[in-house]
């Protein structure tokens, strides 16, 4: 029977949520607030140039491949994926020296035993394989099912289950960890990176994401075009399965009756009557009373404390010099620990930034190039954006110390305000109320904060969540699997 569904938001999860169940018969309509699709996966404009200024490694394309293929079509008719050679190059403030990480585990090897010894390149290997095995323990009972409690996953992950899940070092932080396979605090610096994809700090989240690491290292993809094409990409998908797609469209409550979801109203006052509608947005809103106070039981509310990191952004169309970039490089601090306390403890911005940089020109290519190129710059931030904004002052003092920092490590960016875009806490706030521009929902601090993110479904009948900020996590291939887990749901008529 064809349901009419609601989606309120167009980001990947809903994206997928629209062309799947779109793809199947059902009478979508996506209601997003902004003028384009792609939500976190958005473009910025600085004339004629295209930034993306959110997303920028793509990996998972499993993920992808099989949700194409689930809408009764593939990936390569609607995106063009190239793989990277190099992973990501990384240097360090006050250290000579660079790294490389490759596709290829052994050429890695060699460049760390080169780096940091044959000892820090046996412990990589050993990394290695500890982290396939921790993503082999939760891809089928965690990350492709739908959200288990603590038992539940071990009852999941079958005979031998328990083992293979104790073996993931639920209970030991990333940190603690990575000091079992690497001495040279520079990697145990580079792999603990790690858990900032997931907004999270290597000294609070458990050994168990180590798991991202393997997600990388199985591959890394430069899509033509950009990261916003894969919104624009599932856009085109679902327009063409006969979903409608409203933009500039600001769903301003969630309408209940007899006890379950009905519609919604919109900013300017319209109503859209529904019985399915599925919410993209972070889970905060629902239960912060974004959408109403019929809706806001519909989850368990999100602490302040446990928000992930925002980030502060530069995109950028300037030229560089100096150091050889590849797509994705990352410039390290001298002191990870202060890095960290000052984000999570203190909820400052960090007096020496880890600055990302992403070469959106690039490849695997480093040669100079000879005019303007697009750079997304990218620090950690604390999540404060809503309550606490960051005085310009502090804002003044970590942009100097990152461009200061980039230019220790050899690289010039010759700066032109009238060239760049600055996205603050506040500024994500803005786009993604309710988070305090938190962009990974809730932070992996912890054993148990895995089960913390709610299920696709919610204590309100008809009302369903599809997003990087409910199970099975955030990043754009995760975030894709909950939209997956949506219209799973919605077609099993739950
Ligand atoms: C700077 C940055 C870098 C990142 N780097 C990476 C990376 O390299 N790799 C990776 O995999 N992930 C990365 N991520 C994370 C990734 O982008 C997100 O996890 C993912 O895109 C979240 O998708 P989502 O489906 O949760 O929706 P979102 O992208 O959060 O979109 C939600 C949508 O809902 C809309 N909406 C909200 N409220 C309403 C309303 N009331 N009415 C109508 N519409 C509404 C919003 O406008 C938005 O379009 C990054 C994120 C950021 C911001």
């Amino acid at each position: 029977m064809t349901q009419r569904v609601l989606i309120i938001g167009a980001g990947i999860a809903g994206l997928t949520a629209a062309a799947m169940l779109a793809s199947r018969g059902h009478d979508v309509t996506i209601l997003e607030r902004q003028a384009a699709p792609g939500g976190k996966m958005r473009h910025l404009a600085i004339g004629e140039a295209r930034i993306d200024g959110g997303p920028t490694v793509f990996t998972m394309r499993w993920v992808f491949d099989e949700i194409f293929a689930a809408c009764g079509t593939s990936l390569p008719e609607h995106l063009t994926l190239q793989p990277v050679e190099v992973l990501a190059r990384h240097a360090w403030d006050g250290r000579p020296g660079r790294l490389d990480l490759f596709a290829d585990i052994q050429r890695s090897a060699d460049a760390i035993g080169a780096f940091a010894g044959a000892a820090e390149a046996r412990g990589y290997l050993d990394f290695v394989a500890r982290a396939k095995k921790t993503f082999a323990a939760l891809e089928a009972p965690f990350i492709r099912g739908s959200r288990p409690s603590p038992m539940g996953l071990v009852g999941r992950a079958g005979l031998g289950g328990m083992g293979r899940l104790l073996a993931t070092s639920p209970f030991t932080t990333m940190w603690n960890a990575l000091g079992e396979h690497f001495q040279d605090a520079r990697l145990r610096q580079l792999f603990g990176r790690y858990a900032t994809y997931v907004g999270s700090s290597p000294f609070l989240a458990p050994a168990t994401l180590m798991l991202i690491a393997h997600v990388e290292q199985e591959g890394v993809w430069l899509v033509e075009g950009g990261m916003h094409r894969v919104a624009r990409a599932f856009e085109a998908l679902a327009t063409a399965r006969g979903a409608r797609f409203r933009y500039g469209a600001d769903v301003a409550e969630i309408l209940v009756k007899g006890g379950r979801a009905a519609g919604v109203r919109l900013a300017d006052g319209e109503v859209l009557e529904a019985g399915t509608i599925i919410s993209n947005g972070d889970v905060a809103a629902l239960s912060a009373g974004r959408f109403g106070q019929a809706a806001a039981g519909a989850v368990a509310p999100v602490p302040r404390a446990r928000r992930s990191l925002s980030a502060v952004t530069w995109a950028m169309h300037v030229r560089t010099g100096g150091f050889p970039l590849v797509r994705h490089n990352v410039f390290f601090s001298g002191d990870y620990t202060r890095e960290f306390d000052e984000l999570t403890q203190q909820a400052r911005l960090p007096s020496t930034p880890t600055v990302y940089v992403c070469a959106q020109d690039r490849g695997d290519d480093d040669s100079a190039l000879d005019g303007p190129e697009r750079l997304l710059c990218l620090i950690n931030a604390p999540a404060r954006g809503d309550y606490r904004p960051i005085p310009d002052s502090a804002l003044a003092e970590a942009e100097r110390a990152t461009f200061a920092l980039l230019a220790r490590c050899g690289l010039t960016v010759e700066r032109d305000a009238t060239r760049e875009i600055l996205t603050t806490p506040t500024g994500f706030d803005a786009l993604f109320p309710s988070t305090g521009g938190a962009l990974y929902g809730q932070a992996v601090h912890g054993w148990s904060a895995t089960f913390a993110r709610p299920g696709t479904t919610t204590r309100l009948p008809g009302l369903y969540v599809a997003s990087g900020s409910a199970h099975p996590g955030a990043g754009v291939p995760m975030a894709a699997l909950s939209g997956r887990l949506a219209a799973l749901k919605v077609l099993e008529g739950h």
